[in-house]
């Protein structure tokens, strides 16, 4: 899969997404990132990329020409046949979330074209957009961060960029509740101590430990999730009607 990044700060996206598992998956071949300076195409004679907005008002606003011209580049390099499909992200889009996520990750190749100051000219959104993304409720000063969290969703579900044994199939969310909690060594830390039951060694009784965790913190947090998955709720409720006629017998 193929991420080409349209933004005015290009090293921002190359040092976040370089580093740890994502930049692992690019050395490895998993995923591929390229990334564009819009500021590169601009035709001004001072490599302006903003200008004041029509119509009055504070703040600059991206303008068309050079972001025009940039994406003409990225699409030179689109392989042929493949599914592409152009983001901009924006506060103004439907809010980022697991489903979006997997959406994502079925095309060949994601374009993101990154906003700043106030934004960008509409026409860039309305002739080379597909798709309009938000982070949150909640306004960041451009779309480079935004775009890195959501390039990174969409990598760790594609084949091979997480090793097996970070799967992410029984991660918060995508499992469809909150996770359990997880301890590691020592077992006791400064008096800290980790529940008896993981030290068991009983797997079952693990299992059960672990789904009972998951759904009480679920309950607690995001109890809409445990309503979209009934199931999840009724085999915990199985154990416990198995285990009270054993208790009876
Ligand atoms: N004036 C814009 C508005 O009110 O909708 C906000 C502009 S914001 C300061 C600058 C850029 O940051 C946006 O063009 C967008 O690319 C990015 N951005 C800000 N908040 C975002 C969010 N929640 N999700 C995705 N991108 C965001």
């Amino acid at each position: 899969m193929k991420f080409h990044v349209m933004t005015l700060f290009p090293s921002l996206i190359e040092n976040v997404l370089g580093e740890s598992i994502i930049g692992r998956a690019q050395k490895d071949g998993y995923i591929a990132l390229s990334t564009y300076n819009i500021r590169d195409f601009s035709q001004d004679k001072h490599r302006k990329t903003d200008d004041t907005p029509f119509g009055g008002g504070k703040g600059m606003v991206m303008t068309c020409q050079p972001v025009f011209d940039c994406f003409d580049r990225v699409k030179e390099s689109f392989a042929e046949g493949s599914r592409v499909k152009t983001i901009y992200m924006s506060p103004k889009g439907r809010i980022f979330n697991h489903g979006i996520a997997k959406e994502l990750s079925e095309y060949d190749e994601l374009v993101f074209i990154c906003g700043h100051y106030e934004g960008i000219d509409q026409r860039v959104i309305d002739e080379l957009v597909d798709d309009e993304i938000s982070i949150g409720d909640y306004v960041v000063t451009g779309g480079e961060i935004p775009a890195c969290i959501v390039i990174d969703a969409v990598s760790r579900l594609k084949e091979g960029v997480l090793a097996d044994k970070e799967c992410h199939e029984d991660e918060s969310i995508a499992s469809g509740i909150l996770e359990y909690p997880h301890y590691t060594k020592p077992r006791d830390f400064r008096g800290l101590t980790v529940p008896e039951v993981l030290l068991s060694g009983d797997h079952k009784k693990i299992a059960e430990w672990r789904l009972r965790q998951a759904v009480d913190i679920t309950e607690k947090r995001r109890p809409e999730l445990l309503l979209l998955r009934p199931d999840i709720k009724e085999s915990l409720e199985k154990i416990d009607r198995k285990r009270k006629r054993k208790e009876e017998k």
